[in-house]
């Protein structure tokens, strides 16, 4: 009996391999016709500075509607694209829709907003990522001040005098750099020190349970007292409630990002948020104030 349900186990987990194999093998064909059909899109998430409770920001988040799959989240596909080669155009139309958004919302007479955008490892270390760059900053002629590019800690791992020369020329041409999910890779942090970053975004695993658990507590206080130190802006992910807004605004951690303030929309629906322009719910010790810098 034990011998059959081994062999059914088997079968069953054979298949599903396969399955899986299969399925990665269409995605990966299904992508790479995805830009060509239309079939990615960006919502976009507020970022709010903690002090006066103002929307300084927003992060664009792309999603892939699949004609099949329906809508897709990007930890589902962008691995299949990174490792497939696709990322840097799939990185591109990203960059570049961003950017015509930001600028759209900026004629339709709105303050212009700071965008920011995931750039992923394999996209930052092609050689043609600096120059495409350029050239849709050229083309949209968006200001380089309001793009903040979106780094993780892996992508500092590579060849450092390279990684450097690159990041010194992003900083030349005016964008801003942040570190995101910081804290969740293992690394030496003297890159900080040798890197031209201005933010750090501190990963929402430690916001989550900030209140009740003194270890991440211990952790979201030291990134914050360090990157005060070091000048860098701080920006807490996965803010989802009152008591993470007032720990993180005790702490003078400069902006959050989460639920709390909104979920990720689609570009209209950011739009009516923008118009109506009002401090989130919650309570800011300097809300309203205006600084100048
Ligand atoms: P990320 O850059 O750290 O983005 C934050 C993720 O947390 C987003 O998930 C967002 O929807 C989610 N989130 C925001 N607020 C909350 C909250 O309060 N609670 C919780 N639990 N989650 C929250 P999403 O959109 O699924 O993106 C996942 C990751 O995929 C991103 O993490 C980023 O690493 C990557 N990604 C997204 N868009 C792009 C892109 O255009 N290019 C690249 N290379 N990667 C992207
Ligand atoms: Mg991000
Ligand atoms: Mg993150
Ligand atoms: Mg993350």
């Amino acid at each position: 009996h034990a011998k059959e349900n081994g062999r059914n186990n088997y079968q069953f987990f054979t298949t599903e391999l396969n399955t899986r194999a299969v399925q990665r093998h269409t995605l990966k064909r299904n992508l790479r016709r995805a830009v060509e059909r239309r079939e990615f899109g960006l919502q976009y998430q507020a970022r709010i500075d903690l002090q006066t409770g103002k929307l300084v920001g927003a992060e664009a988040l792309l999603r892939w509607h699949h004609p099949e799959h329906g809508l897709m989240m990007p930890m589902q596909f962008i691995p299949i694209a990174e490792e497939s080669g696709m990322i840097g155009t799939i990185g591109q139309w990203v960059l570049r829709e961003a950017c015509i958004q930001a600028q759209a919302w900026h004629q339709s007479g709105l303050p212009l907003l700071p965008i920011s955008v995931n750039i992923s490892p394999a996209e930052f270390r092609n050689k043609e990522f600096l120059p495409n760059l350029a050239g849709i900053l050229e083309e949209t002629a968006l200001p380089p001040h309001s793009l903040e590019l979106e780094l993780t800690e892996s992508v500092l791992l590579q060849n450092a005098e390279t990684i450097a020369i690159t990041l010194h020329d992003l900083k030349d041409m005016g964008v801003q750099l942040s570190i995101d999910d910081f804290g969740t890779g293992y690394h030496n942090l003297s890159y900080l020190k040798h890197f031209p970053i201005d933010a750090l975004k501190i990963d929402q695993s430690f916001v989550h349970d900030v209140n009740d658990d003194t270890d991440d507590a211990t952790i979201v206080r030291a990134i914050v007292s360090m990157a005060d130190s070091l000048k860098l802006r701080t920006i807490a992910e996965g803010v989802e409630t009152t008591e993470h807004l007032a720990f993180l605004q005790a702490l003078q951690c400069s902006e959050g990002q989460g639920y709390f303030f909104g979920r990720p929309v689609d570009a209209d629906e950011f739009l009516t948020i923008l118009e109506r322009g009002e401090t989130p719910q919650g309570e800011y010790p300097n809300e309203g104030v205006t600084f100048v810098d």
